[in-house]
């Protein structure tokens, strides 16, 4: 479904746009589209060419765009458009993984995602599933009996574990968030720890041996709102736990800044809620945790900040208030 009439983000950014006379959080005109029947509809899409586009103009900058096609929940569009796949037929997610059809249904969609995109690493997400639909689906039901389960985690977890056969045979590698260590996970699995209430999740990932990215939302979520504090916030956090063995050290892969744009409509605004704190996420990566001292990197920043101004990069400034 790629147009759709406002929802609530989308009138939310434009009650702001108003109020605060903030043109970037106005939906720009270039997304909207006349469509007989419904009215004027707000969205879009890529097509294939256009997605081509962007991983060559990536791939000469040295930078590889990991796709995200996120099952078995949060594909909301999906069953709207295909009723027949989720348990209620009502267009209401997740995938019913009761029935084979929509098993098909999912390697179809990364079929089309390994002949697009040439990396190794594909994510499944495999985040916030409304599970508890699956425990009132007869077909659920049955899976987890015939597959001799114990509950709708392990349902989850024999899905994503079915899936990364899949995955491995088409020489990729699974990626998802943290919830698909619920039920079972196995070794070849990468994980995304953003779940930065669950600070178990890097200690246990790496104790049975998986990769984890680390993107806690108590530090790495550039789509929260910021204030005059956020980026030293950054900058002091231990985002990678205190306590793991050296082993352990070589299994997280990295960091990474998370941003969901349901509430950022502009190029603008994407600029103004990651600068500056992307700069600060790049000195922690890429420093020794006993090198980073805030006072040290604030005269560096202060020089990029120049360099984003040449770049015309929108980007927050570090006090906002008068001092
Ligand atoms: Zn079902």
């Amino acid at each position: 479904m790629a147009w759709r009439r406002f929802n609530y983000h989308d009138r939310q950014c434009l009650d702001r746009a108003a109020k605060e006379n903030n043109p970037a959080m106005l939906l720009p005109w270039k997304f909207f589209k006349e469509v007989p029947g419904f009215g004027e509809l707000y969205g879009g899409y890529y097509t294939q060419d256009e997605i081509r586009d962007v991983i060559q103009y990536a791939a000469v900058r040295g930078i590889d765009v990991i796709p995200e096609i996120d099952m078995p929940g949060h594909n909301g569009s999906a069953c709207w458009c295909y009723r027949w796949l989720s348990c209620t037929q009502d267009g209401r997610e997740p995938l019913c993984l009761g029935r084979n059809s929509t098993i098909e249904f999912a390697e179809k969609v990364y079929d089309e995602v390994f002949q697009l995109f040439p990396y190794e690493y594909v994510s499944i997400g495999g985040d916030e599933v409304n599970r508890r639909r699956w425990s009132e689906c007869s077909e659920c039901k049955k899976r987890i009996e015939s597959e001799g389960l114990k509950d709708v985690s392990e349902l989850q977890a024999w899905f994503t574990k079915k899936m990364e056969k899949y995955f491995n045979a088409h020489g990729r590698r699974i990626l998802g968030w943290d919830e698909i260590l619920e039920g079972g996970l196995s070794k070849t699995a990468t994980v995304h720890w953003w779940r930065g209430d669950h600070p178990d999740v890097t200690q246990k990932s790496t104790s049975m041996g998986n990769e984890v990215v680390l993107c806690p939302f108590t530090y790495l979520y550039f789509d929260y709102a910021q204030d005059d504090n956020t980026l030293r916030h950054i900058y002091d956090g231990d985002i990678v736990p205190v306590d793991l063995t050296a082993e352990q050290l070589k299994l997280i892969k990295g960091m990474q800044g998370n941003i969901w744009c349901e509430r950022i409509p502009t190029e603008a605004r994407l600029e103004w809620m990651v600068f500056p704190r992307a700069l600060a996420l790049a000195e922690k990566a890429w420093t020794p945790r006993n090198k980073q001292n805030w006072d040290d990197f604030l005269p560096r920043l202060k020089a990029h900040l120049q360099r984003l101004e040449a770049m015309g990069i929108q980007y927050r400034p570090l006090q906002t208030k008068r001092p």
